[in-house]
């Protein structure tokens, strides 16, 4: 059996059936800076950063040096009884450049974990403060935290994990904030916020967001004011507020971290993706002193949680080796310059029939569909023009590598227009969410 086809009949793909039915994939051979190359030698420009995290390009070279140098020397220890060097220089990294007050780090071996983490770290910080009742969690509707079970019990209840609704934990959700199109803030888009902390608040261990851009299951952004507004109700009821920066954070909206606007800080944040510069897979949740020196005094003191691949010291060194890129030229800048060539060649793509709203924010760019177009006709742009799209649900959207120049984003939103240009597919009965 050809490769390609083993594959078919034996590995499942995210959000996707196996067998007979399983969409196409294609095989990748490399990657190069902007692009995946295939095994036929074609080259695609990697329009989604490889579901966000490809940051400085692929195969970077300093990334890979820096894996290469650890490998050789200790590729992974157990993080139980022991520590190691890439760990605690990334720890250090890390705190330098998180919002002030968040130096306590927790090296999870994924997004979803981290989130995980936080959520108990949450729970675990509430219990020692002598409040084992506050054991719910405030969420927000359009959001997405990731696809294990108290992940997905955090993201939209109504999004692309509802098949699982019988096995999650119920919590309580806000309405999905408004996109303000005049810019202005309306105080009546956080009423539903308000109205569940009035009423719950006393349950609730934590608010949780994905600050200022709702990703995987809404590709939607929203006002810094209402973060002011959730911080302000967690000082005054007690909960925890949790910023999860997995996707939003180093950069990809223009800000180090998208929260920044807002001019407030939460207590626990996490940052995952673009972190090694998506070379490896690491996560990290960071937690202020009080939430840290308030567990560590409680029973038990011990944090509980402990992943086989914690702090993997080959992820550790990519990950030092992306900050250093983050910190070696000016990230901000290069992303308004992707915003503006974004918004530049999409906006107007506004007035076609089947479009109901563009959105561009930093190196993140929307083109909302009516319907979407058939998977024919996904595929042959992304083989006619060799860019490398993943539209899910309603949205063709592009996250290129943060490092794109304009002609880049430019053969991207050629073929952003061309797809959101053809006929309106047929309707799908599963919703089409993947991600
Ligand atoms: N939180 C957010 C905001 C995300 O976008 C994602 C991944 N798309 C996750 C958490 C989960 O991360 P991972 O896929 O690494 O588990």
């Amino acid at each position: 059996m050809k490769p390609i086809d083993y594959d078919r009949a034996r590995i499942w793909h995210p959000y996707a059936p196996l067998g007979f039915n399983a969409p196409r994939v294609r095989m990748a051979d490399c990657a190069e800076g902007l692009e995946i190359i295939l095994d036929d030698g074609r080259r695609l420009i990697d329009a989604v950063s490889s579901w966000w995290c490809v940051a400085h390009g692929h195969r970077h070279p300093a990334i890979v040096e820096a894996m290469r140098r650890q490998a050789e020397k200790l590729p992974h220890v157990m993080f139980g009884g022991f520590t190691h060097e890439p760990a605690v220089e990334l720890a250090r990294r890390l705190a330098e450049i998180a919002p002030p007050g968040l130096d306590r780090v927790f090296f999870a071996d994924s997004g979803s974990i981290s989130v995980e983490v936080a959520a108990k770290m949450a729970v675990q910080y509430q219990n020692a403060m002598g409040h084992p009742e506050r054991n719910r969690f405030l969420a927000l509707k359009g959001g997405y935290h990731g696809d294990t079970s108290l992940c997905m019990a955090l993201s939209d209840p109504d999004g692309m994990h509802v098949l699982f609704k019988g096995i999650m934990t119920k919590h309580f959700f806000a309405e999905k904030p408004r996109i303000p199109t005049d810019g202005a803030w309306d105080p009546s888009d956080a009423d539903s916020l308000r109205r569940v902390m009035a009423e719950h608040g006393n349950e609730i261990a934590a608010i949780i967001c994905e600050p200022i851009f709702q990703a995987a299951n809404a590709m939607n952004f929203y006002h810094p004011e209402y973060l002011r507004e959730m911080r302000r109700l967690c000082d005054e009821t007690g909960a925890l507020l949790i910023f999860d920066e997995i996707a939003a954070g180093l950069y990809r909206t223009g800000p180090r971290w998208a929260h920044e606007r807002s001019g407030i800080a939460s207590d626990i944040m996490t940052v995952g993706k673009a972190l090694t510069g998506g070379h490896v897979t690491l996560a990290a949740t960071l937690a202020s002193a009080r939430v840290a020196e308030t567990i560590s005094a409680g029973h038990p003191s011990a944090f509980m949680h402990g992943p086989t691949y914690m702090a993997n010291p080959i992820a550790c060194a990519a990950a030092c080796a992306s900050l250093d890129l983050f910190a070696s030229s000016d990230y901000a800048v290069n992303v308004k310059r992707i915003e503006n060539a974004f918004a530049r060649r999409l906006m107007p793509l506004k007035a076609l029939p089947n479009v109901a709203d563009v959105r561009i924010l930093g190196a993140a760019a929307v083109v909302e569909v009516r319907r979407m177009p058939s998977q024919t006709d996904i595929s042959e742009v992304i083989d006619s023009h060799n860019v490398w799209l993943r539209p899910f649900c309603n949205f063709i959207y592009s996250m290129p590598p943060l490092v794109s120049d304009e002609r880049t984003i430019d053969r991207i939103s050629f073929a952003i227009m061309d797809l959101a240009s053809r006929e309106p597919g047929p309707v799908k009965d599963d919703g089409g969410f993947h991600e």
